[in-house]
């Protein structure tokens, strides 16, 4: 088997152990860059848990990347793409968020995306303060897993809709930050993790479900109390962080 296919489904069974309570049934979708113009990722309907090589399916990333700056196009067509893309026609037809998989790897650096529905951090991205969530950080090791802010995506009509939103967000993220995102949250949805190795992005799917937790109980408590900005740019750009980062492998 193909290393990074075989990279690819180790991370998503991980994701999809049910105690980690990430990902049920169908849920979430991963994928692994192969080359600048073709990526493999979960077929539509397989599960994290048990995906096997016959449930990936390489894609030609062009085809997909088209498809965003298509004005108008039914959901017939969207399905018919997302069928044309296949490499050489072969394999399950692809999940439908392959198009944001398709983009994201057009980010210097992204090599893996994990996306799931975690069932505590879909409780505060359900809730009147999933910005907050998306915005602010709570503890240090958030910071270094999951970067020292995230993308906020409102609510987008799965597909084609919501892959337009998440590039549209990411790149004014970059914009602003001047580097990219390591995780991207969907309002009423789920996140997405991305990241230079499988590591990175299972790291940054197990501490986004942590800080949902903490950030549950701590608005239980009244709170949360915010670590404020100049504390998460410390410990973001602190030499022993990037050393522990380089050590973890994330
Ligand atoms: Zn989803």
């Amino acid at each position: 088997m193909n290393e990074s296919i075989g990279a690819l489904l180790e991370l998503s069974h991980e994701i999809g152990r049910p105690e980690r309570r990430l990902a049920i049934l169908g849920e979430g979708n991963t994928s692994v860059k192969l080359s600048a113009s073709q990526f493999a990722v979960k077929a539509s309907g397989s599960r994290l848990a048990s995906l096997a090589e016959a449930d990936v399916t390489i894609c030609e990333s062009e085809k997909l990347i088209a498809l965003l700056d298509r004005k108008t196009i039914s959901d017939e067509a969207v399905d018919q793409a997302l069928l044309d893309s296949r490499s050489k026609g072969i394999g399950k037809k692809p999940s439908v968020e392959a198009m944001f998989h398709a983009w994201l790897f057009t980010i210097e650096g992204v090599n893996f995306v994990g996306h799931c529905h975690p069932v505590t951090v879909n409780q505060v991205l359900c809730s009147p303060r999933a910005r907050d969530f998306a915005e602010r950080r709570l503890f240090p090791d958030e910071v270094v897993c999951c970067g020292p802010s995230s993308v906020f995506v409102p609510y987008a009509d799965p597909g084609l809709v919501l892959a337009r939103e998440i590039r549209e967000r990411t790149i004014d993220y970059i914009k602003t930050n001047g580097f990219a995102p390591r995780l991207i949250v969907l309002q009423n949805h789920g996140i997405i993790a991305i990241g230079a190795s499988s590591n990175s992005v299972l790291a940054c799917l197990l501490m986004a479900e942590k800080a949902g937790e903490i950030f549950v109980g701590a608005a239980s408590l009244g709170g949360p109390n915010f670590l404020p900005a100049k504390h998460v740019e410390r410990i973001f750009v602190r030499p022993d962080e990037a050393y522990r980062q380089k050590q973890l492998k994330i």
